[in-house]
């Protein structure tokens, strides 16, 4: 197990948006200077809260699935480091999550992307971080489907954008079977190449 980042434990004892999260702040990321696969997500849900494990339902299983990846591979700092817009549980609103907390990103990330040179793929996963990562001569993207076709532009910069891989988003799959067919395979090619 690699030694821990001092920004990640710092992370780790934030309570800065404390006053407007529903619960005690409990940042779940994580990372180490030899992540080589970067995935930034949008915040953990409330049952991640509950567990502190984050990607833990069906979501997360999918997203596994779809990377070609073990839980045990997935939860290993050396190799994957999970940093969302939000590092805490928001909170929930009428039409589901609320967003990450707007504090947090910018609080955190510099830093900790600072303390992870070995990032050789950044995978976005959602509007709030592709807004944030999306490079100059890529987009705008009016829509995550957009971003998600035009893999080839953001593989240029070392990402790549993927829908949500909730059950919830099944339709969006069927509606596009060009992902499951064509960019999965793209990604898996890519990700062996950042692991090696
Ligand atoms: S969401 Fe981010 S900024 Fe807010 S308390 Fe949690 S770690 Fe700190």
């Amino acid at each position: 197990m690699p030694r821990t980042l001092k920004v990640i434990t710092d992370a780790r004892a934030c309570t800065i948006c404390a006053k407007h999260l529903p619960n005690k702040p409990r940042p779940l990321l994580q990372g180490s200077k030899q992540s080589r696969i970067l995935l930034i997500g949008q915040a953990p849900g409330q049952k991640a809260h509950d567990t502190g494990i984050p990607w833990d339902d069906a979501s997360g299983q999918r997203l596994r699935e779809w990377l070609q990846l073990t839980d045990q591979q997935f939860y290993d700092p050396a190799l994957v480091a999970l940093i969302p817009m939000g590092f805490c549980y928001p909170g929930t609103g009428k039409s589901g999550d609320l967003p990450p907390r707007p504090e947090c990103a910018p609080e955190w990330h510099p830093r900790l992307l600072k303390a992870m040179p070995n990032i050789k793929l950044t995978i976005l996963l959602g509007r709030y971080a592709l807004d944030r990562y999306l490079p100059e001569g890529a987009g705008p993207y009016k829509t995550i489907t957009a971003a998600v076709q035009d893999y080839k532009t953001l593989l240029k910069h070392h990402l790549i954008a993927l829908p949500h891989p909730s059950p919830r988003n099944n339709i969006w799959l069927k509606k596009n079977p060009w992902f499951e067919k064509q960019t999965l395979s793209v990604l898996n090619r890519q990700l062996k190449s950042a692991l090696r």
